[in-house]
């Protein structure tokens, strides 16, 4: 008998809606654990923090900031912060959820975490946005740190505010705990190949699920929703094996170009002014993104990007979730009935965390890897983890989706049986 949380009022389609239903989905395939299903079912702990900050303009700011750890039964949290002016406690209860399950899927020795603070950075100067993101860390560090807790990068947010973060962390701790954060530049302790991981994690996924589906990827159409960190490295990653980027849309719009979009240029606009100022390629409606004529879709921006309507009228046959919580409940089911298969978030984009769990070893051991050997270990771990998935699905007769979360519940469950309940 365990009573609603009172401090969310999940919709179906929101964030912590679509993680609830797709941890219902998989109790069928728990046996005795799902005995445990509860304790998924809500955050260990949510912190909710004031940010007070002097703006530029002598001015006092306040913004609201977010961290949330949702289950350590595997090891300390884990999970990015987010800088946003549509962040909610919800919406960082869910992405802290889906880094619980991102975790287990892999099998990282870690729990899931997240952060976030409702702001938009693209309105702060720099020494607002090291003002603000000092303040944070500071309001955060009684629960974070190298053994409990550790932030990494994740929408608006990068290297030096890692640096920041950690700088910060040291200051208060008296030592200097590279170990606090991930997604470090390489002076401070960052590891080869993290910037690039999650979209090579994407592309690694990808071109397996291709081959699986008998697609040649020389010459596969793609369209990319979200042309930061992931999106562009993922894109990035499968032009190079041939396919050609026909559609790309970003927060200032979208482009298309049927004989595919110029990488190598496109990408230093995007990243300066956004994909609408490139030259290369039609502007066309927001909307018109999701018919866009492709083999393979890649939502790479927010969540609940994939609505029903939407699902209804992509041409791909395979999507591939490089952004967390992208396709909502009821999308999901009309892509599995129209035969489109998903990979899922949690083990699509997880290359990401696991490149951070390299750097937090190399931080411990102060011993560093070169990147041949990050990206052989990042693979190796990628395809192990997708084969599990996809022979768990087999077995089941399910979606990807709903075997991930079989596999990763299996051993967040199993270690929370073990640890048994305090006290
Ligand atoms: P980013 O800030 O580098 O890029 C975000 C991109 O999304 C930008 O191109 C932005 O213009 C676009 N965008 C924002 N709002 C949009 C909108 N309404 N419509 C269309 N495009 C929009 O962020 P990122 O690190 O690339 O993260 C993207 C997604 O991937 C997020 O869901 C994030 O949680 C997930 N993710 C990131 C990592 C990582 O290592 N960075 C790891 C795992 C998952």
């Amino acid at each position: 008998m365990s009573e609603k949380l009172s401090f969310v009022s999940p919709t179906a389609n929101s964030p912590w809606g679509t993680y609830l239903s797709q941890v219902d989905r998989v109790v069928p395939y728990l046996g005795p654990l799902a005995r445990w299903v509860e304790t998924l079912k809500r955050p260990k702990r949510a912190l909710i923090v004031d940010v007070p900050i002097e703006m530029d303009d002598g001015t006092i700011a306040h913004f609201e900031g977010y961290r949330v750890q949702h289950n350590m039964s595997r090891g300390p949290g884990k999970g990015g912060v987010r800088f946003h002016p549509d962040v909610t406690l919800e919406e960082v209860m869910a992405l802290s959820a889906w880094m619980t399950i991102k975790t287990a899927a892999v099998n990282l020795p870690y729990g899931g975490a997240k952060g976030g603070i409702r702001v938009d950075p693209k309105k702060l100067s720099l020494q607002e946005l090291e003002k603000i993101t000092r303040r944070y860390t500071s309001e955060i560090g009684i629960i974070i740190g190298p053994h409990t807790d550790i932030p990494a990068p994740d929408v608006n947010t990068n290297g030096q505010i890692m640096a920041w973060m950690m700088d910060t962390y040291s200051m208060n701790t008296g030592g200097t705990a590279t170990g606090v954060v991930t997604g470090k530049p390489l002076h401070l302790g960052g590891s080869l190949g993290r910037v690039k991981a999650t979209g090579r994690g994407v592309f690694v996924t990808g071109r397996e699920a291709a081959r699986r589906l008998g697609m040649d990827l020389r010459g596969a159409r793609i369209a990319v929703q979200g042309f930061g960190n992931v999106g562009s490295v993922a894109a990035e990653l499968f032009a190079e094996a041939g396919a050609k980027i026909v559609a790309v849309q970003d927060h200032t719009g979208t482009i298309v170009n049927t004989n595919g979009l110029d990488l190598a240029t496109l990408i230093p606009i995007a990243n300066k002014e956004g994909v609408i100022a490139f030259k290369g390629g039609d502007v066309v409606p927001n909307e018109a993104f999701w018919d866009t004529a492709c083999d393979i879709l890649i939502p790479a921006a927010l969540e609940g990007q994939i609505t029903a309507e939407r699902a209804q009228k992509t041409t791909a046959k395979l999507v591939l979730e490089g952004a967390n919580g992208p396709t909502v409940p009821t999308a999901d089911d009309i892509l599995a009935e129209r035969g489109v298969l998903v990979v899922p978030d949690v083990i699509c984009n997880a290359g990401g965390v696991t490149v951070s769990y390299f750097e937090w070893v190399q931080d411990f051991s102060s011993f560093f890897w070169d990147e041949d050997e990050i990206n052989v270990r990042l693979d190796r771990i990628m395809m192990n983890a997708l084969n599990q998935i996809w022979d768990t699905a087999d077995k089941h007769k399910i979606t990807l989706r709903t075997a991930t979360y079989a596999v990763a519940c299996e051993r967040i469950l199993t270690a929370r049986q073990e640890r048994g309940l305090y006290p």
